[in-house]
């Protein structure tokens, strides 16, 4: 069975790369009937925090990446890392080094001059020649070969053995160190395959020299290149919201930043948008670049637009409607008439919108406080001729049968003709007196969501 994880370390919010990162691995286990589990790697005590954590669950939970299990916790899992240094030990792949920090420093810079990374003097010693009570750390013993990673994006990368130092499983103070924990809880875990950014990559030779000195399976490894900024740049603060919850407030659907995510770094083809049953079946090492991804918020908007038309309309309307409410300004109308003139209207409206925010500018004629105000080009349609067709206006609509688009169509072309009047002489002043100017569909469509009393008053508030 295939089983991956996310393995976040809560020191911030869940950040676009660890979202997409997230993404690969639930896409890659739920597409083979695995699982997907998740570890907070919390073993920085003085930079993770219960706020960063409740936000990368948060974030997940709002982007439909579901885990199995609980997550566990990295911290907790301390005695068991120290288990498997003690038996590194046993194997003689560990060892005690009494070396003073001072000391570390100056073998560090001779080592450092001859071309090689730091090896300890005590990987040799007896034991017994340590000082009584001197304090001392747990040193991984480096291997004398080549270390080879075998990736499923880079291919096989390799090392020479002098680039490894004898890195330190325990700390002095008994805290066993990343490196270490990792592959402890990879293993203990039932990790199969492991997807990340390639910035650990140094760390899977590492973890794969560990695996091995225990007698473990090594995991598959994907490594995947980091998301660059819309500048070709590494993804940083200056590139504008990074965190998950940020590109919630700026109205993107979960699915619709899913799907772009998907694209970020992986193609299939050149099949633009996917649905999650599309993307389970799809998704697989193969179509992952080696390039770093740029960040495209034009391409966001229109992937985002995509998933926007397959939403459901009455999912879309309380979306909309809890983004209204939550406004510094929420509309002041009756929240039933809000979702009667927005349910009405989604079908057409969410062909055209981007995001929520672009939907509630869409749809801002059917909440916005009347009357308008109404400048610039929209005002000088609204001339004294135009008033009085209005008013005219008034009252072939006033006395049609029927309210809908295809009716209330169909009567505007007529009075156009009975006017003797292009269709603009009535469409102008019209969609200025039913919406502000503001962007709308067509008029006839706006008339039948607003419903013919509320049409028929917003026009009387104009006509002469
Ligand atoms: N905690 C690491 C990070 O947030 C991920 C470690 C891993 O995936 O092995 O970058």
């Amino acid at each position: 069975q295939v089983i991956t994880r996310f393995a976040p370390s809560p020191t911030g919010f869940l950040h676009i790369g660890g979202a997409r990162t997230a993404l690969f691995n639930w896409l890659f286990a739920r597409g083979r009937g695995g699982k997907f589990l998740l570890r907070i790697e919390d073993t920085d005590r003085a930079r993770s925090t219960q706020d960063a954590i409740d936000a990368i669950l948060d974030g997940l939970t709002w982007l439909g990446l579901d885990w199995d299990g609980d997550p566990v916790s990295q911290f907790s899992r301390a005695d068991r890392h120290r288990e498997a240094v003690d038996e590194l030990v046993k194997r003689g792949r560990a060892f005690r080094c009494y070396c003073s920090p001072d000391e570390v420093e100056a073998l560090r810079e001779t080592a450092f001059a001859e071309g090689r990374a730091l090896r300890s003097p005590w990987r040799d010693k007896d034991p017994a020649d340590a000082p009584a009570d001197a304090p001392y750390t747990i040193r991984f013993k480096a291997g004398e070969d080549d270390v080879v990673v075998h990736d499923e994006v880079l291919g096989d990368v390799r090392w020479a053995a002098k680039e490894f130092d004898d890195l330190i499983l325990l700390r002095s103070d008994g805290v066993p160190t990343y490196n270490l924990a990792v592959v402890v809880d990879d293993h203990d875990m039932g990790v199969t395959h492991i997807i990340r950014g390639d910035d650990h990559l140094t760390n899977a030779a590492r973890q794969s020299q560990i695996y091995a000195a225990l007698g473990w399976d090594i995991p598959v490894f994907a490594h995947i290149p980091l998301i660059h900024g819309p500048d070709g740049k590494k993804l940083s603060k200056r590139h504008g919201a990074l965190g998950v919850e940020a590109y919630r407030d700026m109205g993107y659907l979960p699915e619709g930043l899913r799907a772009y995510l998907l694209r970020l770094g992986w193609a299939h083809g050149d099949q633009e948008f996917f649905t999650d049953a599309e993307a389970k079946t799809a998704f697989g090492f193969s179509g992952l670049g080696k390039a770093p991804a740029r960040l495209d918020f034009d391409k966001l908007a229109h992937i985002n637009g995509l998933a926007m038309r397959e939403a459901d309309d009455t999912r879309l309307v309380d979306l909309l409607i809890s983004r209204l409410l939550s406004d510094a300004t929420p509309p002041r109308l009756d929240e039933a008439v809000l979702r009667d003139r927005l349910g009405a209207a989604m079908p057409a409206l969410k062909t055209r919108a981007s995001s929520l925010a672009d939907l509630a500018d869409q749809a801002y004629f059917l909440y916005a406080e009347r009357p308008f105000r109404i400048d610039g080009k929209t005002a000088k349609a609204l001339d004294d001729d135009a008033r009085f067709r209005l008013g005219r206006l008034a009252i072939v609509l006033g006395a049609l049968p029927e309210w809908n688009d295809a009716a209330l169509a169909a009567a505007l072309k007529d009075f156009a003709e009975t006017e003797q009047v292009g269709f603009g002489k009535v469409g102008q002043p019209l969609r200025a007196a039913l919406t502000g100017g503001a962007p709308a569909p067509d008029l006839s469509a706006v008339m039948a969501f607003l419903g013919k009393e509320e049409s028929l008053s917003r026009i009387k508030e104009h006509c002469l």
